[in-house]
């Protein structure tokens, strides 16, 4: 493969169409030139790690200059950078350099949510929090402290709450992002598609991505991948409602009426069968309840569809057509943040069948099967029992809720309820739960009933203003990690290694956790002293060492089958031991056994419903204080159709402020007048409008979609809360 050709295609769908140049601007001062000229320089050092600008972990080689963090690039030996970072990734050095971060740890004085605070010591926070954690244990047990977590960093955090004896462990990204994915094809095939995705991109002869923007949803492997499959000439449909980046590369663009992806899934799947493209023989061979599914799905054409979706019947049938020319390596991309309208799982699993009629799963350019280096876990000491198990889904209200930790809404359900029994603690790792949950007013009505709420992040975040002690945590270039030992078409193990000091009061996350739990009493769960011990010892039981791995920062090891032709056993882990197309565990718990479709709620009259995504310089709201990469976007516009504009007199950098149904007003953002979105909806980039006072460089700038997502939707299956269904109008007066 041509690299050159390969990183500028690369680059291209990462930031077309907006103009960012990861080459020039603040990034450009950073040229590749430049670090080959300068490798041979005395004052260069390089130091492997991996990214954390974002969860995908990609492998990295940072680079120090006269002892000072210069710049950061791919790690070529490692499989999912393959040597290039996306902008974000290399954008990592502002991370270190953000004049916003936290620098000490804080306590609050005066009320919750004024954010006055007062520096205090490590010690002092610590023995604060310990303190009341144990108050809160003595008064209404160990489950009564939550934690909230993102990211591989929340790996010691989930130890000492475990080990303090609480099973209410919740991450957003379960039920306000991938959760449903992971039921619809669990319910199908009786496997998730994991992270990173299993998807064959590179591979893949027709691609289709359904309310799926690669390339500004930038996890960097897959948009490599896709990168390579247009070079490949593979087909790419995409069907979304605003004219996405990958819109633009798309043989066929299908801008479908928000809400009623459903209806398509199944006319293209009614269109499969009944002109019998499906892969006969899969579907014979692994398939169960195909009948009673192909009945199911009988009504559901594509004239049906058309005044649901408003996608033409030609268009529906050209595209059905086109990918069951090029199956099984036919790949519909399940996406990845999927929670929109309620339905979701059920979404997931429609998604899911018609892979199976692709025959797409366990097949070369469709879903291949992971693979994993073996590290043995550290033997730690049981942790205790709890009595009262999990407060998140009393009565198992969302039977497939079970498994993936608990729910986040669910703990702030119990929290303001007392039911089935009190929260009184809350630990908030990594994530923003003002931004992350819906319905901020519900989320502070939660924090009222708290006794303790600590924060430990990087940056002052929302719920930061919000919490008792803020704990300031090293940025990833400052700290090592858990190993990342990734599930992936190539098996790995990647470290995460200091490349620079921190420059303040700041401490690794395996620092705070394992010292929280030696003020608990709890120190025979760390029976190590440093983690550099922890990781030697994971490391010499896998056969490897720390020392090994500090060089390269990856090991890798044999290439081992990932397709059911390499001989990759053909298993699938439903009740039936088959691909389930009828479903009877779902018809059992009284749910669809096949998915139906339910028209989404129309706006009301004047109002629009608000989509949101992903730039791809940013990751959610952690990184528009980062200078880089706020130097490359550092507010967010408003997408309105033109003709929409028009009629409010509007046009491209206008400033207005959006409205939401329950009359939730936004901060001033800029209007984006475009013929790229429908004339039904108006969408925004997430993570922008913040208003924690502390994040100076990006302090009220752009809006902030999760202010206006007042209203969710409750997956019925899983509990994950359906966003895309809020609705704003336009207020002139900026
Ligand atoms: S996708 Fe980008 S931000 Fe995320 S880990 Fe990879 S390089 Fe870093």
């Amino acid at each position: 493969m041509d690299v050159t050709l390969s990183r500028r295609r690369f680059l291209k769908i990462s930031s077309a169409a907006l103009g960012w140049s990861v080459a020039g601007g603040t990034l450009g001062k950073i040229s590749p030139r430049a670090s080959a000229a300068n490798a041979t320089n005395g004052g260069i050092e390089t130091i492997p790690t991996y990214c954390d600008m974002c969860f995908w972990k990609c492998g990295a080689i940072a680079y120090k200059r006269n002892g000072k963090l210069w710049k950061i690039e791919g790690n070529p030996e490692d499989p999912l950078s393959r040597g290039r970072l996306c902008p974000r990734g290399t954008g990592g050095i502002g991370a270190h350099y953000d004049p916003d971060r936290l620098r000490a740890p804080l306590m609050r004085k005066g009320e919750r949510g004024n954010e006055q605070w007062v520096q205090v010591t490590w010690d002092e926070a610590l023995n604060f929090i310990a303190d009341k954690m144990q108050q809160i244990k003595a008064e209404y047990g160990p489950e009564a402290v939550a934690l909230f977590s993102h990211g591989i960093g929340g790996t010691f955090f989930k130890h000492t709450i475990k080990a303090y004896g609480s099973p209410n462990i919740a991450a957003p990204s379960f039920a306000q992002c991938r959760g449903p994915r992971d039921t619809g094809f669990n319910l199908t095939f009786g496997e998730g598609v994991s992270t990173p995705e299993r998807t064959d991109i590179r591979h893949a002869r027709c691609l289709t991505l359904i309310g799926s923007h690669l390339g500004e949803n930038m996890h960097n492997t897959q948009v490599q991948e896709f990168s390579e499959a247009i070079q490949n000439g593979a087909s790419i449909i995409v069907v979304d409602p605003r004219y996405s980046i990958a819109a633009s590369k798309a043989k066929y663009y299908l801008p479908i009426k928000p809400g009623t992806d459903m209806a398509l899934l199944l006319a293209w799947m009614n269109v499969i069968v009944n002109e019998e493209l499906y892969d006969k023989a899969y579907v014979k061979k692994y398939g169960f309840g195909f009948e009673a599914f192909r009945a199911e799905i009988a009504p559901y054409t594509p004239e049906w569809a058309y005044p649901e979706t408003t996608i033409e019947p030609d268009l529906i049938r050209a595209t059905a057509r086109e990918m069951a020319k090029h199956k099984p390596a036919s790949l519909i991309h399940p996406g990845r943040h999927v929670t929109w309208y309620g339905d979701d799982a059920q979404r997931s699993r429609a998604i899911a069948l018609l892979n199976a009629l692709l025959g797409s799963w366990g097949r070369k350019g469709g879903f291949y099967s992971p693979v994993s280096m073996d590290v043995p876990s550290y033997p730690y000491p049981p942790y205790p029992p709890s009595e009262k198990g999990k407060v998140d889904n009393p009565h198992e209200k969302y039977p497939y809720a079970h498994g993936h930790g608990a729910l986040t809404t669910g703990i702030r359900d119990a929290t303001i309820t007392g039911e089935p029994y009190p929260v009184k603690g809350w630990f908030v790792y990594a994530t923003n739960l003002i931004n992350a949950l819906p319905n901020e007013k519900e989320t502070i009505e939660a924090i009222q009933h708290l006794d303790l709420l600590v924060v430990i992040d990087v940056i002052p975040s929302e719920i930061a203003g919000w919490a008792d002690v803020i704990l300031p945590e090293s940025v990833y270039l400052e700290r090592y990690d858990e190993l990342n030992v990734e599930w992936f078409r190539d098996p790995f193990i990647a470290l995460r290694q200091p490349v620079v000091e921190s420059p303040h009061n700041q401490k690794p996350n395996w620092w705070i956790a394992k010292k929280l739990a030696e003020k608990l009493g709890l120190s025979e769960y760390y029976p190590w002293n440093h983690i550099e011990e922890y990781l030697d010892y994971r490391l010499k039981h896998a056969g490897y060492s720390l020392a090994e791995i500090k060089k390269k920062g990856i090991i890798t090891g044999a290439k081992q089958p990932i397709y059911f032709d390499e001989g990759v056993p053909d298993e699938f882990y439903t009740p039936s031991g088959k691909i389930e197309f009828y479903s009877l565990q779902l018809k059992e718990k009284g749910f669809d056994p096949v998915p139906k479709y339910t028209p989404p709620d129309p706006p009301p009259p004047g109002f629009y419903r608000l989509l949101y995504g992903r730039a791809p310089v940013h990751s959610f709201g952690r990184t528009q204080t980062n200078p880089l990469l706020a130097d490359m976007m550092d507010e967010n516009s408003v997408w309105i159709h033109v003709d929409i504009a028009r009629r409010y007199g509007l046009k491209t950098g206008d400033t207005i402020r959006l409205k939401n149904q329950d009359g939730v007003l936004s901060n001033k953002v800029k209007v984006l007048a475009t013929e790229r979105i429908r004339t039904d909806c108006v969408y925004l980039v997430h993570g922008f409008g913040h208003k924690n006072k502390m994040l100076k460089r990006a302090y009220m700038k752009g809006a902030s979609d999760a202010e206006l997502i007042t209203r969710y939707k409750i997956d019925p299956l899983m509990g994950g809360t359906g966003m895309n269904v809020n609705f704003v109008t336009f207020e002139m007066e900026a």
